[in-house]
């Protein structure tokens, strides 16, 4: 038993040596990922609860690593975070995702909005502000259809210098949302002090929908807090039509999911704009 319980040990320690040397490989791969055209974006629909209707999209990065295939962001996001090449990669993504936006919106002739993820050290990046209005210009999308998604986690680091950062991004006129919302410390009053547009309902909560109580008492109470603050609220994964009906039922206007459509290829996921643009 004494010989077995060593082996185990041992083997444990062999897979935590290779997941290290993973990380650490992915990581100095990373450098390379802009520079040798191996990101690609997805855009997943964001859509009306009650019509499924498509008013944007959310752009979601994917790494096509030349050795090991597809890595997901999960786990190539926060290796870029540690690294600080974050910076790099979210200018590179953000360019990208408004030049389809603008594509899009001129080949419909409907506005629509693009949702672009900001993780913490890119909002606390001093070229942010210019980052964003110099993709902007270049691209034509209007400030108005953009929307940056931050975490509350930021809000942790630093918060005067988030706050402000985020009010300086308010100011160029794109819209801000708190993803994840209702995992971070905040809690619900909170809302009331953050420079904020939107409220994305974390996919935990919606996951427990129909059934779980607690799951449909807090939803229903950001829904109601949002609509005193003048905030919109997007549920995320959604993937049941029951977990639509219910998120209807609780007067949460707008939801993500795999109901609707998984993040897909910009030439796939451009089908879904038939029923698209800003209601
Ligand atoms: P997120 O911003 O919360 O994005 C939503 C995630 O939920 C995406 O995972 C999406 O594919 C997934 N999802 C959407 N609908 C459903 C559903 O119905 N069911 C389930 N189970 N999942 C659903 P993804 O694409 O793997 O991205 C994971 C995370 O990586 C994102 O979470 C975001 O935090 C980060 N990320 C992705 N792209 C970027 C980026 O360009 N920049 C930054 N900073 N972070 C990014
Ligand atoms: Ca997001
Ligand atoms: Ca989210
Ligand atoms: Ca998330």
């Amino acid at each position: 038993a004494k010989a077995q319980g060593k082996n185990r040990l041992v083997a444990y320690a062999d897979g935590m040596a290779q997941a290290a040397r993973r990380r650490a490989e992915l990581q100095q791969d990373l450098a390379l990922a802009v520079p040798e055209d191996q990101l690609v974006v997805h855009y997943q629909p964001t859509v009306r609860v009650a019509d499924g209707r498509t008013t944007g999209f959310e752009a979601l990065v994917r790494w096509n690593h030349p050795a090991r295939g597809m890595v997901p962001p999960a786990e190539f996001i926060p290796l870029a975070e540690e690294t600080g090449i974050i910076t790099e990669i979210g200018r590179w993504v953000l360019r990208q995702s408004v030049a389809q936006g603008a594509a899009w919106s001129a080949a419909t002739g409907t506005p629509l909005r693009m949702a672009v993820n900001l993780s913490p050290r890119q909002l606390l990046d001093d070229d942010v502000v210019a980052d964003v209005e110099a993709a902007l210009r270049d691209s034509g999308f209007p400030a108005g259809q953009l929307t940056l998604e931050v975490t509350e986690g930021v809000l942790v680091r630093d918060v005067d210098r988030a706050v402000a950062r985020l009010e300086a991004l308010r100011a160029l006129g794109v819209r801000i949302a708190i993803d994840d919302f209702g995992t971070g410390f905040s809690g619900l009053s909170y809302l009331r002090n953050l420079p904020a547009d939107i409220i994305k309902i974390d996919r935990s909560f919606v996951g427990d929908l129909p059934t779980g109580r607690s799951a449909s008492t807090l939803i229903s109470s950001i829904v109601e807090l949002a609509r005193t603050l003048g905030l919109e609220v997007i549920a995320e994964g959604v993937e049941t039509e029951e977990q639509r009906r219910t998120l209807e039922e609780l007067r949460c206007g707008s939801a993500q999911g795999y109901l609707f459509a998984r993040p897909e290829p910009a030439h796939q996921a451009g089908a879904h704009l038939a029923t698209g643009g800003i209601p």
